[in-house]
């Protein structure tokens, strides 16, 4: 076989956290809701119907497409995609086809630049449960989550590892999560992954594969598939282009349907929507509200508090935790408190989940500092009962076992109920030992 590299593209569906659908005024927060209670004759798909656009739905797609370093459309519109599916009322999904709200852009791993296709706004479809019911399989519609607004998120198939389209899909859900558009949960399916797979551009195959609800299945599934290509190309065949899906209970990728070409959809322009048509300021309005991105926080944290690369790193995987820590060296700074030991507390003993508020976690250690440390006379009386008490001990590092010296602050620490200083306890301690 020719040596060729693995070739990924990625599509991402992320569902926005507007108040309403994409359409319609339904909640679009469907999540553990009774089903079919968020439903209206445009959700639901009934003759007659009308869509109105949902524009902080629109906006926010600019906005991740503007995060993306993508171009906006001046003029945008909508499409419809027809397939059939039980989930999909109208036979068709409003999409969008050949006017994207965004085009363009980049994102960059570790292994490279990942080039944007392009980001897009459409409707999300109902959901089916299978069940047994009455010793009957059954397949149930809740259409709460029909027309929720879902931004289509798809890359060039610039990514050769499934490593990276790990690490890809992983910033782009931080980004997403700064831009405080959407949860991008997995588990609750607000950020789906799928992946475009083949060996090669020019092999005349892609394996797209759908089902992906973790980081972890994204990289597992990219493996399998591409080895089970390999397999099939080294036999001197070409594998097939379909769809499959990740089976997780037997860790493989399993055929769902034959691929479609676009031209199965028959898409059109929805004639209910006119075409969208936007201005230089309000892009550049959107633009302003992009808030510092992970990358750059990581960058400040490291280069103004001294943070090293590894903490700097998960202090901005979470967007609250990295506010949280930003607030409170604000505070640290009046009390000539080290950012690192701020990011230490934080990060070694959780105490951004003890403290809500910043301010009172720095005056919390003020306060502890005042009070810390035992005064000196206290100190010596403590040691010397210490010394007193731990006769074992005392005659082991006699003997030369500095290690004891550590057992012995541990005592006096219990004593004085941590208010020991450490460094004039352990030199006190020495002192008196000899
Ligand atoms: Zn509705």
């Amino acid at each position: 076989m020719r040596s060729f590299k693995p070739i990924i593209g990625l599509e991402i569906h992320v569902e926005l956290a507007t108040l309403s659908k994409m359409f319609c005024g339904c909640p679009a927060d469907h999540f553990g809701k009774p089903p079919n209670t968020q439903t209206c004759p445009t959700c639901l798909g009934l003759p007659g119907a009308l869509p109105v656009p949902n524009k902080k739905a629109i906006e926010w797609t600019i906005l991740v497409g503007l995060a993306l370093k993508g171009n906006i459309n001046k003029k945008s519109k909508f499409d419809r995609k027809h397939y059939f599916y039980p989930d999909l009322p109208k036979g068709y999904q409003i999409s969008q086809y050949d006017e994207p709200l965004c085009f363009g852009g980049y994102l960059q791993t570790s292994s490279g630049m990942v080039k944007i296709t392009r980001v897009h706004i459409e409707e999300d479809t109902g959901k089916l449960q299978h069940k047994i019911i009455g010793g009957k399989k059954v397949s149930l519609i809740d259409f709460n989550r029909s027309g929720v607004p879902l931004v289509e998120i798809v890359t060039e198939p610039d990514i050769h590892s499934a490593q990276e389209a790990k690490e890809f899909a992983q910033k782009l859900q931080k980004i997403i999560r700064y831009l405080g558009v959407s949860d991008c949960d997995m588990e609750k399916g607000s950020m789906r992954l799928e992946a475009n797979t083949s060996w090669g551009l020019n092999l005349g195959y892609k394996v797209e594969i759908k089902n992906i609800n973790s980081f972890r299945f994204l990289g597992k599934a990219i493996e399998y598939d591409l080895k089970r290509q390999k397999k099939i190309l080294e036999t001197g065949k070409t594998p097939q282009q379909e769809t499959r899906g990740w089976n997780e209970a037997k860790s493989e990728t399993v055929t769902q349907r034959y691929k479609e070409t676009a031209d199965d959809y028959r898409y059109f322009p929805e004639p209910d929507i006119p075409p969208m048509i936007f201005s230089k300021s309000y892009i550049s309005k959107i633009k302003s509200q992009i808030p510092m991105l992970p990358e750059d926080k990581m960058r400040l944290f490291i280069d103004k508090y001294g943070i090293n690369t590894e903490y700097a790193g998960i202090l901005v995987q979470d967007k609250s935790r990295a506010d949280y820590f930003e607030k409170a060296c604000v505070f640290a700074a009046k009390q000539s408190i080290n950012p690192k030991d701020i990011a230490n507390l934080m990060l070694n003993r959780g105490i951004d989940g003890k403290f809500s508020d910043p301010e009172k976690f720095i005056s919390s250690l003020v306060s502890k500092n005042v009070k810390k440390y035992s005064g000196q006379s206290e100190l010596l009386e403590t040691i010397k009962e210490v010394i007193k008490k731990e006769k074992k001990a005392v005659a082991d590092y006699k003997k030369g076992n500095d290690k004891v010296l550590g057992f012995l602050i541990g005592a006096l620490q219990v004593r004085l109920k941590g208010r020991a200083d450490p460094k004039v306890a352990r030199n006190e301690l020495i002192r008196l030992l000899k």
